[in-house]
């Protein structure tokens, strides 16, 4: 590799590792047994997230995986159906636990950028019958991962909910980076909230906590979901190291939240100076993603080139790279990787046509060979490494 320096890791905002202020206080957090209920610093950061949420209760949980499903399986019944995006991390992400774990069928509903629209949900909610399963849930993401960290506007997530619950359905609110969409919109957290009977949140991302997320809901649900947190294996001890962890998150990397956002904002613009490169959404948070069909060679090896040069970024799906900006990239560091991708990605342009008219043929021969395809549609096959969180 040419570079001198540590690559600028932009695969993920999970790749953020705990400051020297996060570990201290983590090393002095006052522990116990929190399967007795014990573990005082726990005990804080439930009660704390479940106040930033509105809801009455909260439990905190090993990943955003263990919480997502532990809302699916505590608002549904074996045999049911869950209405969800069709891009959504539940469909895509989570090893297929949902069917695995708690005998759900997923059923995947299209929208723009990763919101539905209430008219079509209304669509596919099952009548009774003893032929169909039972619509149990419908579930939205905010933000959406997938489809490159775009924002459920609150009106829409008002919408979706009053279908579900006149059709007495539950909701569940996968809200991983509801962080990131309140800090972007300032709607508050609550109103989020409000929207749904499940919220699941995530500290291990942009917030920079090594470890965690939390579910909240009403006090009946949160006592159901942590019966089956023990049966799935999370139920945790001296979980307070971690906790704190995720309390030192809150109290001091919500609000440069905003930062991640701007320098989001920043690469883009470096990204929209190459040509055959095309981001395919609007930034609206921490996520970038660019189709990067158009340079004539496959997504996998634009992304080794760029690895060559010091930065890192992932597949997202077939012909598509994503960049998440985050707490261990700073706006520098971000300057940097933009000079780096420009010259780079238009260097590979122009190998792959001198001539300066790329053929599709040959693009979608170098695609095929690097095990991706030139697909464009948001369910375009995925890599192996994929680009889950
Ligand atoms: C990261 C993420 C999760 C949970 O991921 P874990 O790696 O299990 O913590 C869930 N939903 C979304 C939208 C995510 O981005």
């Amino acid at each position: 590799m040419s570079h001198v320096n540590e690559p600028i890791d932009l695969r993920s905002d999970t790749v953020t590792k705990p400051s020297e202020a996060m570990r201290r206080a983590m090393a002095a957090a006052p522990v116990g047994d929190d399967v007795y209920r014990e573990d005082p610093t726990v005990n804080r950061l439930q009660e704390t997230v479940a106040g930033m949420l509105g809801k009455e209760a909260a439990l905190f949980v090993p990943s955003g995986t263990m919480s997502n499903q532990l809302c699916l399986r505590t608002l549904t019944r074996v045999g049911d159906e869950v209405i969800v995006h069709e891009d959504a991390h539940v469909l895509h992400y989570e090893a297929g636990s949902a069917a695995a774990l708690s005998g759900l069928q997923l059923r995947p509903v299209a929208g723009a950028l990763g919101v539905l629209a209430a008219a079509e949900v209304e669509k596919v909610i099952r009548p009774a019958s003893e032929h169909f399963p039972r619509t149990g849930a419908v579930e939205m993401e905010n933000t959406h991962n997938r489809c490159g960290g775009t924002i459920w506007p609150l009106e829409a997530m008002e919408a979706v909910a009053a279908v579900a619950w006149a059709h007495g359905l539950a909701v569940h609110l996968d809200g991983a980076r509801l962080w990131n969409a309140h800090k972007s919109t300032g709607v508050p957290l609550r109103a989020y909230a409000a929207t749904a009977d499940s919220v699941s949140v995530c500290f291990s991302k942009g917030l920079g906590a090594p470890v965690g997320s939390a579910l909240a809901g009403t006090r009946e649900f949160v006592e159901e979901a942590r019966h089956n947190r023990k049966r799935y294996g999370g139920a945790m001890r001296q979980a307070g190291i971690i906790a704190a962890g995720a309390l030192y998150a809150l109290e001091n990397n919500l609000d440069r939240l905003v930062e991640d956002h701007e320098n989001a904002a920043l690469l883009a613009g470096y990204l929209r100076q190459v040509p055959g490169v095309e981001l395919i959404h609007p930034v609206q948070t921490n996520i970038l993603i660019a189709a990067v069909e158009g340079l004539g060679v496959g997504a996998a090896q634009v992304v080794g080139a760029l690895e060559e040069e010091g930065v890192l970024c992932g597949v997202a799906t077939a012909g598509r790279i994503r960049f998440v900006t985050h707490l261990d990239v700073g706006t520098q560091a971000v300057k940097a990787a933009g000079e780096i991708l420009v010259r780079v990605l238009s260097g590979l342009s122009r190998a792959a046509r001198p001539d300066g008219h790329a053929d599709r043929a040959a693009a979608a021969g170098s695609a095929a060979g690097t095990g991706t395809s030139a697909g464009s549609g948001p369910a375009a096959a995925d890599t192996a490494e994929g680009a889950g969180s």
